[in-house]
């Protein structure tokens, strides 16, 4: 690709905006007119190894390795990584080598950085396969909906204690012609599982499996006040229907095809 070479100030202030304080130096900008390309090396004094633990510097080689990361204005951002593979100094270690991992800019096997995969498991949660990936070729991020499918089952199943203000509400599927439920972690906004209906059986079950929830957040729904009742009597209600409706609209939750998280582990686990 050809395209314009940042002299070493540019550089500096580029990489000071694209990787701020990761372990990361970057050693030359080039601006294509659909793709900005990053030479990247390690600035990472040791790393841990993989499978025991153990702290090396010692390089066992050096390997190139291709990450996309965040777009910005409009281009792909492409980080060329001279990456380090490290001698694990253990003698009781089954590798003797493995790949160094950046924090907080790479993963093992990873081929995007860690905040470009943030980003994208976001607009997964918000928008689902198909809409997320119309979405992510509009923002110059190469990706499709099988990916964004992936990054949502690969999401931790929320720790049960993690949702103690849950938010419940209907929506339609199918055009209107059925209905599920959407259960809403009320204090980070986020969706936290799908049923496949709207009936009080179904979310008391839900509720059974999570005797963390404190609160239950509805509207004035008949159905979910009874499976409240019946699955997590220890909850308060409360039937507030504008705040729910409010923390819905914000986290775009309406949009979530249903079918995309049915997939997830955290649904089929039930
Ligand atoms: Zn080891």
């Amino acid at each position: 690709m050809g395209g314009h070479h940042l002299g070493v100030g540019d550089v500096v202030c580029l990489a000071d905006l694209l990787l701020p304080g990761v372990g990361a130096a970057v050693e030359a900008v080039v601006l294509g007119d659909t793709e900005v390309r990053l030479t990247v090396r390690s600035t990472v004094g040791s790393a841990a190894c993989a499978g025991c633990g153990w702290r090396s510097s010692g390089v066992h080689c050096y390997y190139q390795r291709c990450l996309a990361d965040r777009p910005v204005a409009g281009r792909q951002v492409r980080l060329d990584l001279r990456a380090r593979r490290l001698v694990c100094g253990n003698g009781s270690c089954g590798r003797r080598t493995f790949a160094e991992q950046i924090p907080d800019l790479t993963r093992r096997h990873a081929r995007r950085t860690n905040a470009l995969t943030t980003q994208l498991t976001d607009i997964a949660l918000f928008l689902g396969g198909r809409a997320g990936a119309n979405l992510c070729g509009r923002l110059a991020v190469t990706t499709g909906k099988d990916t964004l499918l992936r990054l949502l089952r690969a999401l931790p199943v929320p720790a049960p204690e993690s949702v103690p203000c849950l938010g419940v509400d209907e929506f339609a599927v199918r055009r209107g012609r059925t209905y599920a439920t959407i259960l809403v972690d009320m204090n980070t906004r986020r969706p936290v599982d799908v049923l496949a209906d709207r009936t009080a059986h179904t979310f008391a079950d839900w509720l059974r499996e999570h005797p963390e929830v404190r609160v239950v957040c509805r509207d004035r729904a008949g159905s979910f006040r009874d499976g409240a009742h019946a699955g997590a009597p220890q909850a308060r209600q409360v039937a507030d229907a504008w705040h729910l409706l409010h923390v819905r609209r914000e986290a775009l939750i309406d949009r979530v095809e249903v079918g995309d998280l049915h997939r997830r582990p955290v649904a089929a686990g039930r």
